[in-house]
């Protein structure tokens, strides 16, 4: 029987932490010894990123993180196989100095491609480059029997889509043949300006969705009244070396300046240093579009720069509350409702990022054609009587949650917000793990496989 050992883990936001039994196979032979011998349930785990208990499972978790061979990479198509431990930021340190650049990545560099897929995650570019797995030729798939399926968009869809985006539930992904994208230079040109309101933020995005290649709006979640929505919005489009791009070759992955050594005191980040934080953040910006050249790491990774920056939030942890709202003619007032709905709260978010998305593909990914506000909150009693509040907001407005950051969603809401995909998701993973040999905490919060 492979080694197993108990571990106290959690997601990236610390809230909730479990003991969990853990394995971290190597070769496909401990794989299939574990799903053999392993008495009861058990979950993939890659980097731990995902934000609440998706990644958790008292009963088993397999971690990933040795399963991290590239198998196969053609540099004249840009297709790359690899297992599902390899991290976006390995393939990135590949294929960047090769010409060719993943079509969409998350906030950080530190997530794997087993994780990617699960969770099918969205990039600064998904109005245009679309989810993960829509980049993604093949899987193979390892079911509870310890068979490995290939599937793919064409062959055994049905699988592909419920395991994109299907967090761990159809069972442990471990080879990802993915297509990249052409890029000439290591650099992208930045237009950033500030704007004034929520409005003036969907006047931007709506300004430059059909040039620009990535959209993000930094929202100082600290100004109310006219002000509410205030921040700084950033298009940025790749550019040629000719254009002043840095050579491929010159490309170095962003070293980590900083490492949060231990958990600072809750009360560190509170409503005076956000505002702090917010003023220096944005004050380097005037309403007139700055632009610059600059490089990956600063635009698509900011936050990588600093080692373990959710100890940041102390050991208590925080949430981060990814919601999505549809697209309507009334938007900008639908996003002012909602920003005010959490200010009478009295949340307070230290980070509030904003996206543009198109409607995904797959039955439990997260977007649909609108916008997504993301808000980190700690961990306190009035924040976890706030989401549940704001949860009910989102659902009755034909919007959702992302699970990837989910912590505290009820069943109820989840059917709510996700409608007959859900449905039809549950169904095919009843049908693809009948007895129910992959859950995590999630899962049994959001009675996924409650099915007689
Ligand atoms: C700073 C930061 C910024 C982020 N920004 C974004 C963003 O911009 N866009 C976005 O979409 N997401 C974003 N995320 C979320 C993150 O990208 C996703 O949660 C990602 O999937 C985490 O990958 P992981 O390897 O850490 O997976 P884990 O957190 O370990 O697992 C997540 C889920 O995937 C399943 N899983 C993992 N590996 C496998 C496998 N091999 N087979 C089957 N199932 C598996 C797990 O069971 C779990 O349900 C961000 C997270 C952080 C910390």
């Amino acid at each position: 029987m492979p080694l197993s050992k108990h571990q106290i883990l959690s997601g990236w936001g610390n809230a909730p932490a479990q003991d969990c039994v853990s394995y971290r196979p190597e070769k496909k032979r401990e794989l299939q010894l574990i799903l053999k011998e392993h008495q009861g349930s058990l979950l993939a785990r890659g980097m731990g990123r995902s934000y609440g208990d998706a990644s958790l499972s008292a009963n088993g978790v397999i971690r990933t993180e040795r399963m991290d061979h590239f198998i196969e990479f053609d540099p004249s198509r840009g297709v790359v196989r690899a297992q599902a431990g390899v991290t976006l930021a390995e393939l990135m340190d590949l294929a960047i100095p090769r010409g060719w650049f993943p079509a969409n990545i998350p906030g950080t560099r530190f997530v794997s491609l087993g994780g990617a897929f699960a969770c099918n995650v969205h990039g600064k570019n998904h109005y245009r480059e679309g989810d993960f797995a829509e980049h993604v030729q093949s899987i193979r798939l390892t079911l509870a029997s310890g068979e490995t399926i290939a599937c793919s968009p064409t062959d055994k869809s049905d699988i592909f889509w419920a395991t994109a985006g299907g967090m761990g539930m159809t069972g442990i992904i471990e080879e990802i043949t993915l297509q990249l994208k052409p890029i000439s230079s290591a650099s992208l040109k930045t237009n950033t300006y500030c704007v004034k309101s929520i409005e003036d933020m969907v006047g931007a995005f709506e300004r430059y969705r059909d040039s620009a290649d990535y959209m993000v709006g930094w929202i100082d979640h600290m100004a109310s009244g006219e002000s509410l929505g205030r921040g700084v919005f950033e298009a940025a489009n790749h550019i040629t070396t000719g254009d002043g791009g840095m050579v491929l070759s010159e490309f170095t992955p962003a070293p980590t300046k900083l490492k949060v050594p231990v958990f600072l005191p809750g009360f560190v980040l509170n409503r005076y240093s956000m505002a702090l934080y917010n003023r220096w953040r944005f004050k380097k910006y005037t309403v007139d579009p700055r632009s610059e050249i600059v490089n990956f790491n600063g635009f698509f990774h900011p936050l990588d720069s600093i080692g373990m920056w959710n100890k940041l939030y102390g050991k208590r942890g925080f949430f981060q509350y990814q919601c999505l709202i549809p697209e309507t003619p009334d938007i900008a007032s639908k996003l002012r409702h909602f920003l005010e709905t959490v200010h009478q709260c009295k949340g307070f978010s230290f980070l509030a990022v904003i996206k543009y998305h198109r409607e995904g593909k797959g039955l439990l990914t997260f977007p649909l054609r609108g916008y997504s506000i993301a808000l980190d909150f700690p961990n306190t009693a009035r924040v976890r009587s706030m989401l549940p509040k704001l949860d009910q907001w989102v659902a009755d407005h034909g919007g959702r949650i992302y699970l990837a950051k989910d912590a505290m969603l009820t069943p109820e809401l989840f059917h709510k917000m996700y409608g007959k995909s859900a449905t039809e998701w549950c169904e095919q993973i009843h049908d693809i793990d009948p007895d129910n040999r992959f859950t995590s905490m999630m899962s049994e919060r959001l009675q996924w496989k409650n099915k007689a």
